[in-house]
């Protein structure tokens, strides 16, 4: 199942050990070490991702499965997420697009395998060798052009076969499977790691999933013999029937839950906290920021934080989202603006909320899935949309170091 990258590869193996680390516990996590001029702190639990992925590997019938790695590691991070997933015994990984493969491929063990899943893109063949990538093909001209190149290079070149199943977004069609198994020589010069496809409702209990499953299984039987894979994250609890010999979990090993209306069993991996920059006085009648769309009942105290929806912090968060000072919730009030939000912390006495405290936006108590809730999305697009100005800190072990050692 390895991938011997070929010469002129830039896969280099493990990275060293990186930077000093902060105590791996995500609740106590890390103001102390904030910049003083740090508006807000992302801290990420690179040991809680571990956990989660071990303990999605161990749910697997076959104990095996991938790191998800696109979108930068759903917004976490990929190069520090990917060499600890990869420290833990990952060896597949999937990224969605050639640019992320390429930053990511020296990041990982030679033995490695990174794939794209958005596939191989006409002109791209070269960029793909050159790196040891392996292309998800998603249709029979991409297999044509990936064949050829095998045929011209002389040597067989790995690859993953997408069938579709009812997504209908990318991977074979039925009549382009049909046409494969009439010719499966149009594979020759492929070794073929998996043969996979994409679950559209795991996360319910629906007859589309055994009616997909049914589909996989079918177009597997008419193509030549491979390793298959089906199940994300979710698809891993529908039960062992849906693990094959890889499992593809990526939201689940960030701790978005796998299982929407049941605890999550996956633990939480990020904090955000944002820095209170001033708590004012306003009057009964007065209004908070654009569109006067909060105005104080009472006389209040409001406390701005450097957090904004240029951060990801969704504005259509705007009077719905809460936050958590020194253990108490209060609630956001007004408008989301780009850089700030306001909080209506009347209610906390004065020693807690102050100019330089910070508020938890996201966390144990606050976790991704309950903000997208509010916000009316899921909790994908809450870490995928987590911002670049976050003064970013990673908990736990980083590759290169020791278990257990935790400075
Ligand atoms: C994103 C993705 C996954 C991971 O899905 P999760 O729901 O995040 O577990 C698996 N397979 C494919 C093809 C994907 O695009």
């Amino acid at each position: 199942m390895s991938l011997a990258a070929p010469a002129g590869s830039s896969r280099h193996g493990p990275p060293s050990p990186g930077p000093a680390l902060a105590p791996a516990d995500l609740a106590a996590a890390p103001v102390g070490t904030a910049p003083p001029g740090a508006g807000a702190v992302l801290a990420i639990d690179l040991d809680a991702i571990a956990a989660n992925w071990r303990a999605l590997r161990d749910r697997h019938a076959a104990r095996r499965i991938a790191g998800v790695v696109k979108a930068d590691a759903y917004g976490l991070g990929a190069a520090q997420v990917a060499p600890r997933l990869a420290a833990e015994g990952c060896r597949h990984f999937f990224v969605a697009h050639l640019a992320e493969a390429v930053a990511l491929g020296p990041l990982l063990p030679a033995d490695a395998m990174l794939a794209v899943l958005n596939g191989l893109m006409a002109g791209s063949t070269a960029e793909f060798r050159a790196h040891g990538l392996v292309p998800v093909l998603n249709d029979l001209a991409e297999i044509e052009a990936w064949a050829n190149a095998a045929r011209a290079a002389g040597t067989a070149l790995p690859a993953i076969l997408h069938i579709d199943t009812g997504m209908s977004r990318l991977g074979l069609d039925a009549r382009s499977l049909e046409r494969l198994a009439q010719d499966p020589s149009r594979l020759d010069g492929l070794d073929l790691r998996f043969v996979m496809s994409h679950l559209a409702r795991s996360e319910e209990d629906v007859p589309m999933n055994p009616a997909q499953l049914a589909r996989f299984r079918a177009a597997c039987a008419r193509l030549p013999r491979a390793p298959q894979s089906l199940a994300n994250s979710s698809g891993l609890f529908l039960g062992p029937d849906y693990h094959f010999d890889l499992g593809r979990p990526g939201a689940a090993t960030y701790g978005i839950n796998p299982k929407p209306g049941h605890a999550n069993p996956m633990r939480t991996t990020v904090r955000l906290l944002g820095r209170v920059l001033q708590v004012r006085e306003i009057g009964a009648g007065e209004s908070v920021g654009y569109g006067a769309t909060f105005v104080a009942a009472r006389p209040s105290r409001i406390a701005t934080v450097a957090v904004g929806y240029a951060d990801g912090y969704l504005r259509s968060l705007s009077a719905r989202a809460r936050a958590v000072i020194a253990g108490r919730a209060v609630p956001l009030v007004g408008r989301v603006s780009m850089d700030l939000i306001t909080l209506d912390v009347t209610d906390l006495p004065e020693a807690d909320a102050h100019a330089g405290a910070w508020a938890e936006l996201i966390g144990p108590k606050e976790p991704p899935d309950a903000i997208a809730e509010r916000a009316g999305t899921n909790g994908y697009e809450i870490l995928t949309s987590l911002g670049a100005r976050y003064h970013r800190q990673y908990l736990g072990r980083h590759p290169g170091q020791p278990a257990g050692e935790v400075r």
